[in-house]
């Protein structure tokens, strides 16, 4: 059996990794003032807690997404900013009926629930309270500054976070090894294409994601574009999550999108 707590890692001294028994990964940036909570994984156990023992500063929260696997621990903060696309998708995958689902698979992982877990609390928690992200805006954490990058295809609200100070950038589901621009909120591939060409002229050397913490380079942003532009129907195959959706899986140089036809258009 797992236990529930989360695991902290420092990845420099001015990022830590939050690791959820899921598996899902959500980053705390800390300026010399403030700090800021970067996604808030499937949220069983409390989040705050996690961010009290590694630092006393007030705590921005921005969601890089409204999926349930980076906005259900949302509604433990005051607030969290997430982008205004998102919103609707946001408080669908805040539901009951989304958070039963979350609860269930921790279940047939074998996760131990918290001493202190209350599921009817979890389950009508809500989004909490969201207040709108614009792109662009920067958060100013104290010789550490935080941008806010558009990054929609994944999910039309989805956003990444670059560190400009260390150029680095945090990437939630957005830009990843294995991306999912198959699910109806996601934009078709060609918006992503474009999306992945326009930030990557950014000042950035590495980029980090929400379901690992390895820290990657900028070059595989390349890999991701090449993938997308070369995707093939013949060489794909069946995805097998969520199979009503019809999400078919190419997979070239080492990385993979899992799309469906809708999506070329
Ligand atoms: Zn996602």
């Amino acid at each position: 059996m797992n236990n529930m707590s989360y695991r902290v890692k420092k990845m420099y001294p001015w990022l830590y990794s939050i690791q959820d028994p899921q598996n899902v990964f959500c980053y705390l940036a800390v300026g010399k003032e403030k700090a800021l909570l970067f996604d808030t994984v499937y949220g069983i156990g409390s989040l705050p807690l996690a961010v009290k023992e590694i630092t006393d500063k007030p705590v921005y929260v921005v969601l890089g997404h409204g999926h349930l696997d980076h906005a259900n621990g949302a509604c433990q903060f005051e607030e969290a900013w997430l982008h205004e696309a998102d919103f609707e998708l946001c408080r669908l995958h805040t539901s009951e009926k989304y958070r039963m689902t979350a609860l269930k698979q921790a279940e047939e992982s074998g996760i131990a629930l918290p001493h202190d877990f209350n599921p009817d609390i979890y389950l009508k928690a809500g989004t909490g309270n969201l207040k709108k992200l614009d792109i662009g805006r920067i958060f100013d954490l104290g010789g550490l500054h935080i941008e806010v990058i558009g990054m929609g295809g994944h999910t039309a609200g989805s956003i990444g976070i670059l560190a400009q100070e260390h150029k680095v950038l945090l990437t939630s589901d957005s830009a990843t090894p294995q991306v999912w621009m198959f699910k109806i909120e996601s934009l078709s591939v060609k918006e992503y294409i474009a999306m992945l060409e326009r930030v990557v002229q950014l000042d950035f050397d590495t980029f980090i994601t929400g379901h690992t913490d390895e820290v990657m380079p900028k070059s595989d942003f390349y890999k991701y574009i090449n993938v997308a532009r070369h995707i093939s129907v013949e060489k794909s195959e069946p995805f097998k999550y969520h199979p009503e959706l019809k999400g078919l899986l190419y997979r070239e140089d080492g990385v993979e999108i899992v799309f469906s036809e809708a999506k070329l258009i």
